[in-house]
């Protein structure tokens, strides 16, 4: 790999400015420290140079410029990404791509959105809703973009009934390192038309291109939802209920567990109380369908399965007001486990969906064995789990020592379980090692083959996913 990259010079930053506004390019002190690192912290590093960019062409030109002179180049949007995937760790230019934030365009015939990267999913969200449909997708950070959410191939709670950001990725516009625009897909519905470059861009956390437009697949927004939060006195009964909810053949939207320890840092964080807080664990689930009388059945059967399971009690979460109690609590346990510590890192595997009870009892035992905090939480209707290794009052050394171990037991407990080391956050920087562990060198150097012949000069996000 070369990694002997120019660095940036007056003539560099003379270029950008002939066509790119002041406020919108930053160098060096003027960039904020926001910029030198992603949510989760661990890993810093500044860009040389941060443009706000606000048209695939401007996109084009850095990039052409970047090519020609071997200076790295990293994208970013709203940097909420949690394995340091945004960070520039070669510096150079990054390129902020919140400014592209328009809806282009609607189309009720196609049931398509085409929107700019820097668009943030909230906004979508509320946008189709306001034209009675519905973007599926739905990862716990809502102020995300959908270029970043596109470049993660984020998942998050609906992903059970409805699967992830890939499955509503219809087009890409998009950047090549050497500057050319190109695009892939588009409204169509099918494509069986060679190898689809556009799904392998799909989570290749912006090492291939820039993403400067999508067209997203939209639904018809269904009428009704109903939650369902079920407590247990144990969190291994609620969990392997779990199975036996998807074998029933119900499809609930989103199933949910989480354990009391969470729900009790959550009402501290956000100063709010749960519904309940009396159990030892709870399954939140979530039905969705057109009508009151559909919902309502495929409910009922899930509610009985739970009772029949050991469930302590089955509370039906309807009105608006428990509905913002339950998702706010929900949407913040990430922020609430943070709030309780000093540091943290987090291993966010995939496991059959069959295997979560004994994985979340295996984290308890590593917790023990090390004498270390490990919360957790996650998506048991997919399997996924977050798993927060916490570092409260080690000293630097103890942490990166016990962490170092703790990781290693996780991830391959995960591959004994035929498991894989992300399920939604992606590889970036952090997770690289385990990765390459479970994939081994042939399907690494497969990996790497398709980084180099989109980006011969290795200048898009170096050092990243499968380097
Ligand atoms: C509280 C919290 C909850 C979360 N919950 C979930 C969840 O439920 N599910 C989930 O999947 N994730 C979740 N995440 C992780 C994060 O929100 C996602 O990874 C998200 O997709 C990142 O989007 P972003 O705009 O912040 O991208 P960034 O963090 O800025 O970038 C992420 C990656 O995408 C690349 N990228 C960004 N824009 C482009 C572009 N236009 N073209 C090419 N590459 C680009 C970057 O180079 C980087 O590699 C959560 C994070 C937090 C903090």
């Amino acid at each position: 790999m070369n990694e002997n990259y120019k660095k940036i010079d007056k003539d560099d930053i003379n270029f950008f400015k002939s066509f790119i506004e002041e406020k919108r390019l930053f160098v060096k002190d003027n960039i904020s420290e926001d910029y030198s690192h992603d949510e989760l912290g661990g890993i810093k590093n500044y860009p040389d140079i941060l443009i706000k960019v606000i048209s695939t062409e401007e996109v084009s030109k850095i990039m052409k410029h970047a090519y020609k002179n071997n200076i790295p180049i990293v994208a970013r949007g709203s940097g909420t990404g949690l394995v340091g995937a945004s960070v520039p760790i070669y510096g150079g230019i990054m390129i902020d791509t919140t400014l592209m934030n328009h809806i282009i365009e609607i189309d009720d015939e196609n049931l398509t959105v085409t929107v700019e990267p820097g668009v943030l999913l909230m906004e979508l969200s509320k946008f189709v809703e306001e034209h009675d449909l519905f973007y599926p997708p739905d990862p716990g950070e809502k102020s995300a973009t959908l270029g970043g959410n596109i470049s993660t191939n984020a998942g998050g709670m609906r992903a059970v009934k409805y699967g992830t950001t890939r499955d509503y990725v219809r087009g890409l516009t998009v950047v090549l390192p050497t500057g050319e625009i190109i695009e892939l897909g588009g409204k169509v519905v099918k494509n069986s038309s060679g190898y689809s470059l556009k799904d392998l861009i799909i989570g290749s956390e912006g090492t291939l291109c820039i993403i400067t437009k999508a067209v997203l697949k939209l639904l018809p927004l269904p009428k009704k939802s109903i939650s369902l939060l079920v407590p247990f006195n144990d969190i291994g009964k609620a969990i392997d209920t779990v199975p036996k909810i998807i074998k029933s053949k119900a499809i609930p939207t989103a199933i949910e567990f989480m354990d009391r320890n969470i729900i009790l840092f959550s009402e501290d964080y956000l100063g709010k109380k749960f519904p309940d807080n009396k159990y030892d664990a709870y399954i939140l689930l979530t039905f969705d369908g057109n009508s009151k009388e559909q919902v309502e059945a495929e409910y009922e059967t899930v509610a009985n399965l739970c009772l029949q399971e050991g469930a302590e009690d089955v509370y039906i979460v309807d009105t608006d007001e428990r509905k913002e109690s339950v998702w706010s609590a929900r949407g913040a346990f990430l922020e609430a486990i943070k709030a309780s510590t000093t540091e943290l890192d987090e291993c966010d595997v995939v496991v059959p969906r069959n295997k979560v009870a004994e994985f979340i009892k295996y984290t308890h035992e590593v917790s023990k064995e090390l004498n270390i905090r490990i919360p957790s939480f996650g998506h048991a209707g997919d399997g996924n789990l977050h798993i927060y290794v916490c570092k409260d009052d080690m000293d630097d050394k103890t942490w990166n020592d016990k962490l170092l171990v703790a990781f290693d037991k996780l991830y391959k407990k995960s591959e004994e379980f035929n498991g894989l080391v992300s399920g939604e956050h992606g590889i970036g920087y952090a997770k690289r090692k385990y990765m390459h562990k479970q994939y081994g060198t042939t399907q690494v150097e497969l990996m790497n083959k398709i980084k180099l012949a989109f980006d011969p000069k290795n200048i898009l996000n170096p050092g990243k996913v499968c380097q």
